[in-house]
């Protein structure tokens, strides 16, 4: 038989029309699908399921993709014939699936590699719906950029590498000029449109290494990995300008913003506290010094 390639939807466990219990040991796809149940790790249920089934379905390569959670996976290396699956559990779309090797698969294979992915569906799902709340809580939903928990995180996680490397970490603590009076004056929603333009403005001018992140409020943070002094209040200054420089479009009016910026880098033995006290020193000594202004923490 030639390579097949299949692209069916695949019913909930056991479910009569996918399930062809004479193809398939029974009590080992329970206790594949108890075992992949311990994990709520995208990664680690595919790698598990891909090495369980290597006796029933050998395979080269195994290779997943999610594309509305940007979720890319694989093992091994791809090979000619392949096996795909869009994988569904009650309409909801839990990614593709492809599995390929360098012999052609038989149709006895199809049918229990079939069989051993209703062992794979709801462990993936549930790995699915934490990794979106996950997400969805290190998010601020007005902006779409990192929360304060996303940032704490990163900033122990950057710390570390930093410390372990002997790299250099910038820092750039913002804060929006009289946003109360911007609130006061032109309402909440506006005021909300504003911090929407200023996370984009900030977000488009840093690197792709660099990380943005909602702090609260009118307050953001950057955190830049291997970035030294100069490097740190270069940005800061970019980022400034290009604040100052917009004409926010906002229900119907055009509104102009600065805002203070605070800097620095990580010092030796310095924790993510510390820094941050630092950095938010240089931020009110901008504001003191007159606002849309860059200070570099001492
Ligand atoms: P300064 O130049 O000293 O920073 O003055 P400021 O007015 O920006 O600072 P202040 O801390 O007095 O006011 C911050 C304001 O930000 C008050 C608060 O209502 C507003 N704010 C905080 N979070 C939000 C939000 O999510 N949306 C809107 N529209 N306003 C917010
Ligand atoms: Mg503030
Ligand atoms: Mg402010």
């Amino acid at each position: 038989m030639s390579p097949i390639s299949n692209a069916g939807n695949l019913v909930p466990l056991f479910e009569a029309n996918t399930f062809d219990e004479t193809q398939t040991d029974v009590s080992h796809l329970l206790q594949l699908s108890s075992q992949l149940q311990t994990s709520l790790d995208i990664e680690s249920i595919l790698t598990e399921f891909s090495e369980d089934i290597q006796s029933i379905v050998a395979h080269d390569h195994l290779g997943y993709e999610h594309e509305v959670q940007g979720i890319t996976f694989t093992v091994g290396k791809n090979a000619r014939h392949k096996l795909s699956y869009q994988l569904t559990v009650n309409d909801e779309a839990l990614g593709a699936l492809l599995i390929s090797r360098r012999r052609k698969f038989k149709p006895d294979e199809c049918r229990q590699l079939e069989n051993l992915l209703c062992a794979l569906l709801y462990p993936l799902r549930n790995a699915l719906l934490y990794r979106s709340a996950l997400t969805a809580a290190h998010k601020d939903p007005l902006t779409g950029i990192g929360n304060r928990a996303a940032f704490n995180e990163a900033l122990d996680r950057e710390i570390e590498l930093a410390q372990r490397h002997q790299r250099s970490l910038g820092m750039i603590v913002i804060d929006i000029d009289h946003f109360k009076s911007i609130n006061d004056t032109y309402g909440h929603s506006t005021g909300d449109c504003l911090l929407k333009a200023m996370a984009n403005c900030a977000d488009n001018t840093i690197r792709l290494s660099d990380q943005l992140f909602r702090y609260g409020g009118e307050e953001f943070v950057v955190l830049l990995p291997e970035t030294d002094d100069k490097g740190v209040k270069r940005l800061a200054d970019r980022i400034r300008r290009n604040v100052a420089a917009m004409d926010c479009a906002c229900e119907g009016k055009h509104i102009k913003m600065t805002a203070s910026f605070g800097v620095t880098t990580l010092r030796k033995n310095e924790d993510g506290k510390a820094l941050f006290a630092r950095t938010d020193q240089a931020l009110y000594q901008a504001k003191e010094d007159g606002r849309n202004c860059t200070r570099v923490a001492e």
